[in-house]
């Protein structure tokens, strides 16, 4: 199924940033960092899943949503990629949180830095913006 999802998803990726190529070079430190988590959790570690871990990093710098960044049709397709090739992930968020926010949080938590306004998503004034209603 994610298979037909890969074209959209590679050429969005190109289209946010035309100097990375899929060897990946001139990615920043943030890109990178994104990436080896992603790697960390691939359902299916392999080729596809180093394109699309870098595909999700790079479009997670973009200025819109993940899934229109990705070139993708909707946040049921993003979902439905992350379900099959990053399913612990998929599982994890199971609060329903927009994807970038899930990925910063979750990065910030394991580097022991905190910028949300609150330690926990249940009080925060910000949840409506991160999660989905
Ligand atoms: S709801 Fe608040 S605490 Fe949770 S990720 Fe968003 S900003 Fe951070």
């Amino acid at each position: 199924m994610t298979t037909t999802l890969l074209p959209p998803v590679i050429q969005g990726m190109q289209s946010l940033a035309p100097n990375v190529t899929m060897s990946g070079v001139a990615m920043d430190e943030e890109v990178e960092d994104l990436v080896a988590f992603l790697l960390e959790h691939a359902t299916h570690p392999g080729i596809l899943a180093q394109h699309l871990a870098r595909a999700l990093a790079v479009a997670s710098m973009g200025p819109n949503h993940l899934w229109e960044d990705l070139g993708l049709g909707g946040r049921e397709q993003l979902n439905a990629l992350m379900q099959e090739h990053f399913s612990s992930l998929k599982a994890r968020n199971s609060q329903n949180m927009r994807w970038k926010k899930f990925f910063y949080r979750a990065l910030c938590e394991r580097a022991e830095v905190l910028i949300c306004k609150s330690p926990h998503c249940e009080s925060c004034e910000d949840k409506p913006i991160c999660f989905e209603p």
